[in-house]
């Protein structure tokens, strides 16, 4: 039985099935020394006990039952073979930022993906491991007078996250500066893809529907010198200060902006009086109307409830029906065509 790897597409979140299953782990807020002192040159799993609300920046979502970090590429295929091996399906993160977990936690193996390098190659082509912060590759770019990037500062995702949904802010996407992705596929083989032969969209890649993809391993950079490079950074960061609710827990926007009309998500969150409005534990923000913080104890259901009380509302009011841009990762995804269709 091969791997069955969920990439669902943007737009596709899905509401928690009413019945669920049971899953094979048991809840536990303690973490085990073997994590914490991981042998980074063997593979050693955490069974059970891993609690995805402290994967991810919402802070919501229960146990998988496996959990592994990887901390270079062999690792990373060694992981992908032993799960397939063992008929396990897996999730590769990065920081879990733009990811919404169940309460019930995932039913598989959640890889935290640790791949952690950045070569330069010649001036403004930077080689950066996938599990690199993408904030600070950000900072580090820009700093060192390279445009392109500028706006990754304050995005607490990685390059694999920020390359999976062509993260962007402020006019700039990831796609406009990478120049080559490797990835591994299902079948342990390694590709370097060029930019010129990958299809990027408005928070979409064409990782998003690859389905021989197992994980974007490393991806190069190419940017263009620029001395207003750092000032434009710091300019990025001071907008986020003032008009993002900093230090609350939540995942980003949680809708795309519409692209037929050009009014933006959060300015129709907020004229539809939804600021503040509040479900359980999560609630729309009072800064910034597309992000949804957990407030303390949102479970996933408040979340989603929150989410589509936000969408019926909006389409009630102004007819239009918004698109997520974060991602609910469902307990069980044994079957990803299902997930896709639906
Ligand atoms: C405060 C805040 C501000 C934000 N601001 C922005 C913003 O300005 N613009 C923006 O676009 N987003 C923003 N986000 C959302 C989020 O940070 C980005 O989407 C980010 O790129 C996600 O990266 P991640 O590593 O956390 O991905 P995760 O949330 O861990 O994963 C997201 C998806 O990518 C996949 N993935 C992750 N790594 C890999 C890999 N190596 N190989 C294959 N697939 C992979 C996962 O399987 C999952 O499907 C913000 C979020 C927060 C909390």
């Amino acid at each position: 039985m091969s791997i069955l790897l969920y990439y669902k597409s943007p737009g596709l979140l899905l509401h928690s099935p009413r019945t669920r299953g049971p899953l094979l782990c048991s809840h536990s807020n303690s973490f085990n020394k073997q994590e914490q002192t991981q042998n980074r040159n063997e593979l050693k799993f955490v069974r059970g006990r891993k609690l995805l609300k402290h994967l991810s920046t919402w802070g919501i979502g229960g146990p998988c039952n496996y959990f592994i970090q990887v901390f270079d590429q062999t690792q990373l295929v060694s992981t992908i073979r032993y799960c397939d091996e063992h008929s396990i399906q897996f999730i590769i993160i990065g920081k879990g930022s733009n990811c919404l977990f169940d309460d019930l936690g995932f039913d598989g193996c959640v890889i935290l993906n640790r791949i952690e390098f950045l070569e330069k190659k010649e001036p403004g082509m930077y080689t950066v491991g996938s599990g690199f912060r993408f904030n600070k590759l950000g900072v580090k770019c820009s700093h060192e007078g390279f445009t392109g990037l500028e706006f990754a500062g304050g995005i607490p995702g990685t390059v694999g996250g920020a390359t999976y949904m062509n993260a962007g802010a402020n006019g700039q996407e990831t796609a406009h500066s990478i120049h080559s992705v490797d990835i591994v596929t299902k079948d342990g083989q390694f590709h370097r893809l060029n930019r010129t032969d990958l299809n990027f969209g408005y928070r979409s890649s064409p990782f998003q529907d690859m389905q021989e993809l197992a994980a974007i391993i490393a991806v190069t950079f190419k940017l263009e010198q620029s001395e207003s490079a750092k000032r434009l950074h710091y300019e990025y960061m001071e907008r986020r200060r003032m008009s993002q609710p900093v230090g609350e827990q939540s995942a980003g926007s949680v809708f795309r902006n519409p692209t037929d009309i050009r009014v933006a998500a959060a300015e129709l969150i907020d004229t539809a009086g939804l600021k503040g409005f509040r479900v359980g534990g999560a609630m729309v923000s009072k800064i910034h109307a597309n992000f949804f913080i957990n407030c303390g104890g949102s479970t996933s259901q408040d979340m989603l409830e929150l989410i589509a009380l936000v969408k019926e509302k909006v389409d009630q009011k102004f007819a239009v029906q918004l698109k997520e841009e974060v991602l609910y990762i469902h307990p069980h995804l044994f079957d990803v065509n299902r997930i896709k269709d639906r």
